[in-house]
């Protein structure tokens, strides 16, 4: 029997045998690599999957695959991988076109199909990032609106429809979210969904290889164009040549356009004007850090997918721990249970606020560096190492280098002089100057606050 065949076999028997939600919690994206002489390695997402599997389900998946197989299992191991890397069916396989017969994921057939779309090569929807998984606060209120308002009317409410936001506040989800909404609406619908980094890489390649042709099929025939994290193209010329004019293309077809970045188009250094003026031509929303309810809700609402209770205290306790990036407050929410799981004990207000002193921001703190700093900055000012360092006085490069030296000061705790040697050799006068002007200047910069935050909330993220 084929891996494939035998993974839907045994998914079938657990389905069973356990609650739905628990079902797709633990068995999505999972699959046999191998299967040869009793030894089976099974393929799952995370490390999260493969502790709850070995800790819950080992045996009872192991039973089924001898009862299917009518083989001993001897060893059975768990390998983190994306599904999507397993070959379809080589090893055990016995004729090839059976194997090509099988669907795309070894559950495919349990999962629902926005999963496996055909995306032009972009990247897959995420099925879980949906309207419904979304909780709206104050701070996404109108960027929720508008992602509705495009879905009923695409290409004509708002286009392009442009969000902005710090990190981990919800830009990836409302825009994968649109995606999976429309193919809802409009099943036939071609949508293309990319990073930046993945726009600008692959027309960067359809120049090497000489596939410009395909490459502007590729993005100029589409109903829907979602791109994430637009600022990276910023300072690529030919990439944004390129992107400008495929966006004309799709704009003048009243093709709907969806773009995210850390920030306003006005604010993304080194993009050329020209597209900072069509970004603003449609409708602009931000998403700000959520308030301490809707961080309870969405907390709950999180709970609820994973099928996993915890009080409302419990819940309050989270979302009290100074988190205003989502994605940190999911992870703190998840290792919290996956503690639990694992030790058996149930989630108690003490408990809870034992494991978070113990992990998140602090430790991600003790270990950034001078120069992952140095660099996480300068990726966001658009600045070499070399330029920092150098003697250039002007604004664009003197603010940048002040504000590095503000944070050292700050997130590390550097001395002066140690400041000043970091920043090429620098006077620890300077480095004293640059921390008081920025310190005054943040009493009264809103716009200065707000690229802090976010370069706070980048230098932990890269560095977790
Ligand atoms: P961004 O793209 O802005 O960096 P993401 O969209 O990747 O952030 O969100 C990070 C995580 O937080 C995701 O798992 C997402 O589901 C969750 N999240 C963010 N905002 C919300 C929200 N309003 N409701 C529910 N989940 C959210
Ligand atoms: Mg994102």
């Amino acid at each position: 029997m084929l891996n494939h065949e035998t993974w839907q076999t045994v998914l079938a028997e657990l389905e069973l045998t356990i609650s739905k939600a628990n079902f797709i919690t633990w068995f999505r994206n999972t699959g046999i690599i191998a299967n040869q002489q009793g030894q089976v390695i099974i393929c799952v997402p995370n490390a999260f999957t493969r502790a709850w599997l070995e800790k819950k389900y080992h045996q009872t998946i192991i039973k089924s695959l001898e009862r299917i197989t009518g083989k001993p299992i001897k060893k059975m191991e768990y390998k983190i991988d994306n599904i999507k890397n397993i070959p379809e069916d080589g090893a055990t396989t016995e004729t090839p076109k059976q194997a090509a017969a099988s669907a795309a994921s070894p559950t495919a057939a349990y999962f629902p199909k926005s999963a496996q779309i055909n995306t032009n090569g972009g990247f897959a929807l995420s099925p879980k990032y949906t309207f419904e998984s979304f909780v709206v606060g104050k701070g996404s209120e109108l960027a929720f609106a508008a992602a509705q308002a495009v879905v009923e009317r695409p290409g004509i409410a708002y286009n392009p429809l442009f969000v902005y936001g710090g990190v981990g506040l919800g830009k990836t989800h409302l825009i994968q979210a649109i995606g999976n909404e429309m193919l809802k609406k409009h099943p036939g619908i071609n949508i293309m969904y990319v990073s930046a980094e993945k726009f600008s890489n692959d027309f960067i390649h359809s120049i090497k290889d000489r596939t410009a042709k395909d490459f502007q099929i590729r993005y100029r025939h589409i109903d829907l164009l979602l791109i994430d994290d637009i600022q990276f193209i910023a300072g690529k010329v030919e990439t944004q040549e390129s992107f400008f004019h495929t966006f004309n293309e799709l704009h003048q077809a009243n093709k709907q356009v969806i773009l995210t970045s850390d920030r306003p188009p006005k604010a993304i250094p080194a993009l050329e004007d020209r597209l900072k003026s069509r970004f603003e031509w449609g409708m602009i929303a931000d998403i700000s850090a959520p308030d301490f309810e809707t961080k309870v809700a969405i907390l709950a609402k999180k709970c609820a997918e994973k099928s996993f209770e915890l009080s409302e205290k419990i819940l309050q306790t989270i979302a009290s721990n100074n988190q205003t990036n989502i994605r940190e407050l999911e992870g703190a929410l998840n290792k919290i249970i996956v503690f639990h799981q694992l030790k058996e004990i149930p989630p108690t207000v003490e408990s809870v606020k034992s494991l978070l002193s113990s992990f998140g921001v602090f430790s991600a703190r003790q270990s950034l560096t001078p120069a992952q700093l140095l660099e996480t900055a300068g990726q966001f000012y658009s600045l070499s190492r070399e330029e920092i360092l150098g003697k250039n006085r002007e604004k664009k490069v003197s603010l940048p280098r002040q504000v590095i030296m503000f944070l050292m000061r700050e997130e590390l705790k550097m001395s002066y002089p140690a400041i000043g040697d970091e920043l090429g050799g620098r006077d620890h006068t300077t480095a004293m100057h640059a921390h008081d002007k920025i310190t005054n200047e943040l009493e009264t910069d809103l716009k200065l606050k707000q690229e802090l935050e976010m370069l706070r909330q980048r230098m932990y993220i890269n560095n977790v």
